[in-house]
């Protein structure tokens, strides 16, 4: 590959990952951050002999590139990445670099919600299963980093929309995509149509002998896919209907089949509760058939699941208060999921940075569930606006110790305090682990009291 110049654009994870790669199979890399890298990818790029800058972007170098590949925090609205597509300079993601370099089975996961605790289930049931597989993509493990010695014949790659953009030709075998709901709509010039397009990108390249899964109640989607007709496999899953092939609900029971095969089990028997785990679950459980895993590994792997931190985290039991750490969910209807798994009354802590929500989806749960709002963060105003006539009991805080003291003021044994945020962090918090560490340390220290 002498002479030909790869510019890597960003020196994250997924930029540092691909500059190794692109240096393994004998590109001329140059990678540029605008920003200060971390110091162990400084360190890594030094140690690699990879020429890199930081603090800016020397265009020159970077237009002179044969081909880009870009960080998916990166937008294409930038002028250097308009310059650059301007010339005809292809611009692409970490995962369609990486994806060139490995034969093995790609298994790729997209949505508005869920993909991380799908991801991890989907690679937690194939590794319980011994299959020989990696686990990568938005999730935050560099895809192209692993692609260097290439020793798996399974990877699972979690793709956000940023990612899905920047690709073209990856062929992904078996494709998830879990639902769809207005987010990050700046970087899609304000259109939902963009995003569901962007989201569609996952189908892109599908092949008739392909498996696609995805949630037949999100509307976009079937919306969507009545305009595309795909010619692929479809396993719907669902939560009112009973699709076979294709995987649903019913009395509390998960049952997923697919051409071949077909499994059962019942969502008390595993570690996640609601109804949108239960569908994250049964996209995991046709992932997992689709790549032939028998039932009996199946449920070893259900049972022994252990989600990622911040999504339903019990954080502690004080007085027969239960204590919830839901921070990851920073949109709307990832808080619809967490107050509909809600089976005792609940006593809300929302707020932080809004992003323009329309909270009307959440009435009948919060009318049913919520006994008392406490809102923390800067746009309170407009949780007040909204539940004020709603919701009993409202309390407005811009400290976390003091939400969760008035929680365990207001809480009756049996009660819960659930932290499910519907917006961003960056007001008060580094971001929402930082959010839900601090809950959770507050509650620990209450604990301790
Ligand atoms: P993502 O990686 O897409 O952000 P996560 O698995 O990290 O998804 O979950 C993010 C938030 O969304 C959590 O608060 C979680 O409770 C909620 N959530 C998880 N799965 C779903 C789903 N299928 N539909 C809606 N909300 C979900």
């Amino acid at each position: 590959m002498s002479g030909q110049k790869i510019v890597i654009l960003g020196g994250g994870e997924s930029g540092v990952g691909a500059a190794l790669l692109a240096q393994a199979k004998g590109f001329d890399v140059f990678l540029s951050d605008r920003g200060a890298l971390k110091p162990e990818y400084r360190a890594t790029l030094q140690a690699a002999g990879i020429p890199f800058e930081e603090g800016q972007h020397t265009e020159e170098r970077i237009l002179a590139a044969t081909e880009v590949v870009k960080s998916p925090g990166i937008p294409a609205t930038v002028p250097l990445v308009q310059k650059l597509r301007a010339q005809g300079t292809p611009v692409i993601s970490e995962i369609e670099f990486a994806a060139r370099y490995t034969r093995a089975t790609l298994i790729g996961i997209t949505g508005s919600n869920g993909k991380t605790t799908t991801t991890l289930l989907a690679y937690h049931l194939l590794k319980t299963a011994g299959l020989n597989v990696g686990l990568a993509g938005n999730i935050g493990d560099s895809f192209a980093a692993q692609v260097i010695t290439d020793n798996f014949d399974y990877y699972v790659l979690e793709l956000s929309s940023f990612q899905l953009d920047d690709m073209y030709q990856t062929h992904l075998d078996v494709m998830v995509l879990l639902n769809i709901t207005p987010d990050h709509l700046d970087r899609y010039n304000y259109s939902f149509q963009n995003y569901v397009d962007s989201k569609f990108r996952i189908l892109q390249n599908a092949r008739p002998q392909d498996t696609f899964i995805y949630f037949v109640e999100s509307q976009p989607i079937t919306d969507e896919l009545a305009k595309r007709q795909p010619d692929v496999l479809h396993l719907p899953i669902s939560l009112k209907a009973t699709p076979s092939p294709g995987g649903y609900v019913i009395d509390g029971q998960l049952i997923a089949r697919n051409k071949t095969a077909s499994f059962a089990i019942s969502q008390s028997d595993t570690p996640l509760r609601g109804p949108h785990n239960a569908l994250n679950m049964l996209a995991a459980i046709l992932v997992a058939q689709s790549v032939g895993i028998p039932n009996d590994a199946l449920e070893a792997g259900l049972k022994t699941f252990q989600n990622a931190a911040h999504r339903l985290e019990l954080a502690g039991t004080i007085n027969g208060v239960q204590f919830i750490n839901d921070s990851k969910a920073t949109n709307v209807d990832s808080v619809f999921y967490a107050l509909s798994s809600m089976d005792a009354p609940t006593i809300w802590i929302a707020g932080g940075q809004d992003k323009g929500n329309d909270y009307s989806q959440l009435d009948e749960q919060v009318h049913k569930k919520v006994k008392a709002l406490i809102c923390l963060g800067v746009d309170n105003h407009k949780l007040v606006e909204y539940f004020g006539g709603m919701v009993p009991l409202i309390y407005e805080t811009q400290d976390i110790t003091d939400a969760i003291m008035k929680g365990l003021e207001w809480g009756n044994p049996g009660d819960v305090v659930l932290l499910s945020p519907a917006c961003a962090s960056f007001d008060l918090f580094k971001n929402y682990e930082d959010r839900g560490n601090q809950f959770k340390a507050a509650v620990r220290k209450m604990y301790d009291a």
